[in-house]
């Protein structure tokens, strides 16, 4: 039997992730055509709930684009530097990789500061760099591969007394982690609809701040047609974009947006918090470790013995899916998600789960 669209698996993934009623629903209607003034009030309604969710001001702007949050990462690096540009990139993980592997194919210098696994990043790994000789810095806030969070307002600190552009990756962190872009003082921050906002996937967005528009993106000669953020911002001004946009997403995000502003974001990050900190204090139980280093609450990287085999059989024998590892913590890493639509009941749920199989693995 194969697991199709529509049977239920409880997902402690990190995207997508448990979309609650109101969002599946929403995916249910019908279609609208957009190149209309109605969809356009819609956009432009998201556009300015966003910004306020990320932290940004009302003069900064948003690129809403049809495509996973790969895509908004290409988009915002390319739109903000070109091969005159030199960036470092803060490489903790697979995203990190990602930022990197974005740079090279795009031919945009970008130096590394490589994590050692397992290891904080640590701000002395930036001391013995010339500094001047670089004009911005990649991050993804939460790198989703281990779990490590990095510490947003020391970097952004750094940047700003260094003059770096800052592009924050916050697909996995935005409504865990308290971030506000505007105190960090970045230049870019990139959401996805299919992680904390716990929507389908195939919408990203791109948050600009004013002068990394102007001095930037608007600046720079486009290096893509689908990615030119320019187009975006301009048609943005009329509720519109350049292509077809994931319509139906554009609705749940609408949705989805007017309910957490009204609630107040700080009251979403609570709630991941203490979804991530009830799943931790339950763990406490069992034979596991922690990494040592800062952790997002979007994830619990659970150190574990036969880690790929706990995967399989959470799936096979409970219909619970958590996120295995890629790599080299594929046989030691199992990875918690606690976006979305989970309650502390299902946490319960999984613990009891892990438990069972924890002691027939050892038994087999
Ligand atoms: C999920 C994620 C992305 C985007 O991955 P896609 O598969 O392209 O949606 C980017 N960065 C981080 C940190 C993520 O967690």
């Amino acid at each position: 039997m194969t697991m199709g669209a529509g049977e239920r698996e409880l997902l402690f993934t990190v995207g997508p992730v448990e979309m609650d009623d109101a969002t599946r629903a929403i995916g249910g209607d019908p279609l609208p055509y957009f190149r209309t003034a109605e969809f356009s009030e819609v956009v432009h309604r998201c556009q300015a709930l966003l910004k306020q969710a990320v932290g940004a001001g009302p003069a900064d702007h948003v690129a809403l684009l049809a495509c996973s949050g790969t895509g908004a990462m290409e988009a915002a690096v390319t739109a903000i530097f070109t091969p005159a540009d030199h960036v470092l990139c803060i490489d903790g993980g697979s995203f990190g990789a990602r930022f990197r592997k974005i740079c090279d194919v795009n031919g945009i210098p970008c130096t590394p500061i490589v994590v050692p696994p397992g290891e904080p990043f640590r701000f002395d790994q930036l001391a013995g760099l010339d500094v001047s000789a670089f004009t911005g810095l990649l991050v993804n806030m939460h790198e989703t591969s281990t779990g490590q969070l990095y510490d947003m307002v020391k970097i952004g600190d750094f940047c700003r007394a260094n003059g770096l552009a800052l592009v924050v990756d916050a697909i996995s962190s935005f409504l865990a982690d308290p971030y506000a872009m505007g105190d960090v003082g970045a230049a870019a921050t990139i959401v996805s609809s299919h992680k904390g906002l716990a929507l389908a996937p195939g919408l990203s967005a791109v948050v600009l701040g004013d002068r990394t528009y102007r001095d930037r993106v608007l600046a720079n000669p486009p290096r893509s047609v689908y990615f030119d953020l320019a187009s975006y911002v301009e048609d943005g001004q009329r509720g519109q974009t350049p292509f077809t946009p994931a319509v139906g997403i554009v609705y749940q995000l609408h949705d989805k947006l007017e309910r957490l502003c009204e609630a107040g974001v700080p009251a979403a990050v609570a709630r991941t918090a203490s979804l991530a900190g009830d799943f931790r204090a339950r763990l406490g139980a069992l034979p596991v470790e922690l990494p040592d280093y800062p952790l997002s609450n979007a994830l619990t990287p659970v150190q574990v013995r036969d880690a790929y085999e706990l995967y399989l059989r959470l799936r096979r024998s409970h219909g619970i899916c958590v996120n295995p590892s890629g790599g080299a913590l594929g046989a030691t890493t199992l990875r918690v998600g606690h976006l979305g639509n989970l309650t502390t009941k299902d946490n319960e749920s999984l613990i009891a789960a892990l438990e069972e199989e924890m002691s027939a693995c050892k038994l087999s």
